[in-house]
C-alpha cells in the first residue's frame, strides 16, 4: 500500500570534529499517496541528505518526517531505497536472491519469494537473467536490479537517488521509460532525486525545487502533462523553461 510523506520543518546540521554545515534547511513539504515527487536541486543542495532523513538512516536536527501519518521509528521496513552507485547488489547473490533479499527480512518462505523475485524481475525486463551475478550485467541492469530490489517487498514509499545519473545518455533515457511504467503499474509514493530538469519533467506529478547550499525548498512546480511524456512536445518545453527560470539558469 502506497502511504504518504510528510516534512515538517527539517532542518540538518553536520557536525565534524572541526566545523558545522547546514545542509537542509527548514524543509517542508509533503507527497500524496501514490504521488510522484522529484527533488530536483544543483550538486551540494542537500538532496542526499533529505533522501537520507526520509529513509531513515540520517535524524533530522530539527523538525519531523512522518510516513504514512507517523513516525520513521514505528515504520520500519516500509521503504525501498535505489542509489546512484552500480555496486549497491550484493555481489555474492544472483540478481534473483538480490530481489529476493527484502522478502527474506519479512519472512517470507522461500518458495513465494522466488516467485515474487521473478515477478519483479519480469516487470524490469530481466526474467531471463534470474541466475545471473551482478558483476555479470551492465550498469543499467544492476540499476534495473536494484528498483526491483526496491519494490518487491512491498515498501509504501520507493526513494531514488539520482539512480541513473551514472549512466550514459540512451540507457538513461531507457530506464526513465522504465521508471515511469513501474510506476504506473506499482503505483508507489516516489521521491526521486535528480539534478537533471529534464528528466524531472519526464517523471514528475510535481518537482520541489530546491536553492543551492543550504537546502531550502525554493519552489513547487506541478506538472499536469499526460504520460508517457514526449520531451519534444510544446508543454514539456514549457515546463522544462519554468524550472529553469526557478533555478535562474533561463
Ligand atoms: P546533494 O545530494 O544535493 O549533492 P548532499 O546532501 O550530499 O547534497 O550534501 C549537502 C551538503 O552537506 C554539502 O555541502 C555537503 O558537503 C555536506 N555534507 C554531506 N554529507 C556530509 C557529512 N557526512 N558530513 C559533513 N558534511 C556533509
Ligand atoms: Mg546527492
Amino acid at each position: 500500500m502506497a502511504k504518504r510523506i510528510d516534512l515538517r520543518h527539517v532542518t540538518l546540521r553536520y557536525i565534524t570534529d572541526s566545523r558545522e554545515v547546514l545542509a537542509v534547511d527548514d524543509v517542508s513539504f509533503t507527497v500524496a499517496e501514490s504521488e510522484f515527487l522529484c527533488l530536483l536541486g544543483p550538486s551540494g543542495c542537500g538532496k542526499t541528505t533529505i533522501m537520507n532523513m526520509i529513509a531513515g538512516f540520517l535524524a533530522p536536527t530539527k523538525g519531523d518526517v512522518l510516513i504514512g501519518g507517523a513516525d520513521l521509528d514505528g515504520t520500519k521496513h516500509d521503504r525501498g531505497v535505489v542509489f546512484q552507485d552500480f555496486s549497491q547488489l550484493f555481489p555474492w547473490r544472483t540478481a534473483r536472491r538480490n530481489v529476493e533479499f527484502g522478502l527474506e527480512m519479512r519472512n517470507v518462505p522461500a518458495a513465494e519469494r522466488k516467485r515474487t523475485a521473478l515477478e519483479f524481475l519480469r516487470l524490469v525486463g530481466l526474467a531471463d537473467f534470474a541466475d545471473v551475478y551482478p558483476h555479470q550485467l551492465s550498469g543499467g541492469m544492476q540499476q534495473r536490479v536494484a528498483i526491483a530490489r526496491a519494490i518487491a517487498y512491498s515498501p509504501g514509499v520507493l526513494l531514488m537517488d539520482e539512480p541513473f545519473a551514472a549512466l550514459d545518455a540512451m540507457t538513461r533515457d531507457e530506464m526513465q521509460r522504465l521508471v515511469n511504467d513501474v510506476w504506473q503499474e506499482t503505483k508507489k509514493t516516489v521521491v526521486y532525486v535528480t539534478h537533471n530538469v529534464a528528466e524531472a519533467v519526464y517523471l514528475g506529478d510535481r518537482v520541489v525545487v530546491l536553492d543551492a547550499h543550504p537546502g531550502r525548498v525554493k519552489a513547487e512546480i506541478a506538472l499536469d502533462l499526460p504520460r508517457p511524456r514526449d520531451p519534444l512536445s510544446a508543454p514539456f518545453v514549457d515546463a522544462q523553461r519554468r524550472i529553469l527560470s526557478q533555478l535562474g539558469m533561463h
